[in-house]
């Protein structure tokens, strides 16, 4: 059996934010990041648009990158005492993870946030508050995933909490939410959403519902990246990113992820490589080494006008390029000989990495630190 599980409500669209009047409720809790929603104006809207029925609302601002359990604990308290029947998670991941995390312990207080380190062990949600999420960039998906990103700072471990209770139950992807979105942002969050597609394709749990969905966000991606990235105006291409990305966290909510991720998550932790730039990187190789036991790729290769998964790996190259990615982790700036001394640590950590599970190919280590190499010097492997 397989399973699609995705919000029972998602609207798109520019402008599609004024849906939030149609809300019925008595009190929302809006967790936000860093200034730039109260900026843009558009905190000031959703609590306008609320009070359309009369929705009470209390802002919880200032969740930061990477969010913490302090954060998530801070968040909680404001929730417990406000008690809201709907939390709004609003800007980029980081809030709308936060937001969820949150989510999890107002509606079971005693819970210890560290069981939810157990894949699919959270506690149903959803007695207390409906949860509505509203993404400012166009990346992880989070607003319709069963997945948020927790950081434990004392220890300097991100904990992946994954659970179908963590699905919000309303998305709303309005492309005209991002037009505050740095370039290099736009590049990075893109890229991140283009791997999810790739990798939930070839994933062992791949399944003709997140494929249809993969299928047309890469195609969506290839076409639109470079104009939003180029003209951060155009509504359009920002629209369709937006969308893009939301479809590819559909997919990889149903089909999981696999290598690229796995080895991403390691660089990025020791080196502060973003999440999607270090995705980027390590991209082009691993649908060279997957492509052994996969033909999968070459699926995707058609939608770009290739024939073959190296040029699919090239296709990737060449959008990277066309966003100024660098290409090589060398070039990202990581020091050469600090490379060469974690490289082993690396390997070690992709190994145990919860997304390795669903690859379609089973890495020795060995395996992983040439891919790694590879990727340092921006050299093409050959398996
Ligand atoms: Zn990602």
């Amino acid at each position: 059996m397989g399973n699609f599980i995705a919000p029972k409500e998602m609207y798109f669209g520019p402008g599609s934010l004024e849906q939030l009047k149609s809300i019925k409720g008595k009190k929302a809790v809006i967790v936000t990041g860093g200034s730039s929603m109260r900026k843009t104006g558009v905190i000031a809207k959703v609590s306008e648009l609320l009070s359309t029925n009369n929705i009470v609302v209390s802002n919880f601002e200032g969740v930061e990158p990477d969010p913490s359990i302090d954060t998530v604990n801070k968040g909680t308290k404001l929730m417990l005492e406000e008690e809201p029947d709907i939390i709004i998670g609003l800007g980029g991941c980081s809030a709308i993870d936060a937001a969820k995390a949150m989510w999890v312990l107002y509606e079971h207080p005693d819970y210890n946030i560290e069981e939810a380190y157990v894949p699919f062990s959270i506690p149903r949600l959803g007695v207390k508050a409906k949860f509505i999420a509203i993404p400012s960039t166009s990346g992880t998906g989070t607003e319709v995933t069963c997945a948020s990103v927790i950081t434990d700072r004392k220890n300097d471990v991100k904990h992946p909490l994954v659970s179908y209770e963590l699905v919000p139950d309303i998305a709303i992807v309005d492309g005209e939410i991002c037009a505050s979105m740095p370039s290099h942002v736009t590049a990075h969050t893109g890229l991140d959403a283009l791997v999810h597609n790739i990798e939930a394709y070839v994933s062992a749990l791949n399944n003709p519902y997140s494929d249809a969905m993969s299928e047309k966000s890469v195609a969506m991606i290839f076409e639109n990246l470079p104009k939003a990235f180029a003209n951060p105006e155009d509504i359009k291409a920002r629209q369709a990113m937006h969308d893009a990305s939301c479809m590819a966290g559909y997919s990889f909510s149903n089909a999981l992820l696999g290598i690229v991720h796995a080895m991403a998550h390691q660089i990025g932790g020791l080196f502060g490589i973003p999440h999607g730039c270090a995705n980027a990187l390590i991209a082009p190789n691993a649908v060279r080494y997957n492509s052994k036991d996969t033909d999968r790729y070459t699926k995707l290769a058609k939608i770009v006008n290739g024939d073959s998964s190296e040029s699919f790996a090239k296709a990737i190259e060449k959008l990277n390029k066309s966003v100024d990615i660098p290409s090589s982790i060398k070039e990202y700036g990581v020091d050469e000989k600090l490379f060469i001394e974690k490289v082993d640590f690396l390997v070690e950590n992709a190994l145990k990495d919860p997304c390795m599970g669903c690859n379609p190919r089973v890495p020795t280590s060995q395996e992983i630190k040439k891919i790694y190499m590879a990727c340092y010097y921006g050299d093409k492997i050959d398996f």
